[in-house]
């Protein structure tokens, strides 16, 4: 098999994913996402018949991603997982379209509206940007107050294309949040424990084992199927009572600060799919 591996920085995530194709006979090319011209034709751009899309851009991954489709080739995670992904506001949707359980949401694009609507819910509730990673701008507002100072920075700076606001229930977690990964099937996981209620790995949290059981095996992999991702990262939250939520799925996999802890040898299962034939 022939994959070009799409990037914007060359990671540990991106020489073990890698070392992991060339182990599999793949032959692999490197392409940086910031050089890619593509014309808006069927015309060949590659020799490859795979692309594996590692772009840490949205922008670029999502175009380029679908560009690379329309010439025919397999692309992983395809144009619409990516789409779906990194948008959480469509991420919700797809999620809601299939009865996965999430938290309750809503959308607005005024922020009188958006007030009014959180007021009506009661707080605590989070606020954060329909796009965006690691944990940055995810607030969770106490008060009205606290709603009005985040909504008048929401709505009143940027462009038209930043005046919306995701609302999202505050899931009172019992210290950690959960992440399946999901490559074809749901393939392990990993505990995030932190003091701080926002609980990512960027922002500290401490990476831990964890074995996946049946139920949440079952729920990322509906969560996953809701978007089309071959291969996802989905994010749990647990609640204090024992339900659980999907709260967001990621289109490109992270994995350098968990590898040691999980145990999961994410690198392999992503080579063995790819050099699988399967997906796109
Ligand atoms: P990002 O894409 O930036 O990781 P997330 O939606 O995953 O955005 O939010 C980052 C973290 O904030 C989550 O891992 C979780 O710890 C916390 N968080 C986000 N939304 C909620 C919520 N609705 N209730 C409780 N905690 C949340
Ligand atoms: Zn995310
Ligand atoms: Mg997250």
């Amino acid at each position: 098999r022939k994959v070009d591996l799409v990037y914007t920085r060359v990671r540990t995530e991106e020489k073990l994913l890698l070392e992991a194709l060339r182990r599999r006979d793949c032959a692999v090319n490197l392409v940086q996402d910031s050089g890619m011209v593509l014309s808006m034709d069927r015309q060949r751009v590659t020799e490859a018949d795979t692309v594996l899309m590692r772009s840490m851009s949205f922008t670029r991954a999502r175009y380029l991603a679908t560009f690379l489709e329309m010439k025919g080739l397999r692309v992983l995670n395809s144009a619409r997982t990516i789409s779906l992904c990194g948008d959480k506001a469509l991420t919700s949707a797809a999620l809601a379209a299939r009865g996965v359980p999430m938290p309750w949401a809503f959308v607005a694009f005024d922020e009188d509206a958006c007030l009014e609507a959180i007021e009506e819910k009661g707080y605590p509730v989070v606020t954060k940007p329909v796009l965006g990673s690691w944990g940055r701008m995810v607030a969770r507002l106490d008060s009205r107050t606290a709603a009005e100072g985040v909504l008048s920075t929401r709505f009143g700076t940027g462009g038209a294309q930043d005046h919306v606001a995701l609302v999202q229930e505050y899931v009172d977690k019992p210290g950690y949040d959960l992440r399946v990964y999901v490559i074809g099937r749901a393939v392990g996981g990993l505990r995030r424990r932190s003091e701080h209620w926002i609980t990512n790995t960027a922002r500290g949290a401490v990476p831990e084992r964890y074995e996946v059981p049946v139920v949440h095996a079952k729920l990322a992999e509906a969560a996953a199927e809701a978007v089309g991702g071959d291969m996802v990262a989905v994010d749990l939250l647990e609640t204090r009572g024992g339900d659980i939520y999907v709260n967001e799925i990621n289109h490109c996999v992270e994995f350098a600060r968990s590898i040691d802890e999980t145990g999961v040898p994410l690198p392999d299962l992503i080579a063995e799919y790819v050099a699988s034939g399967a997906g796109g």
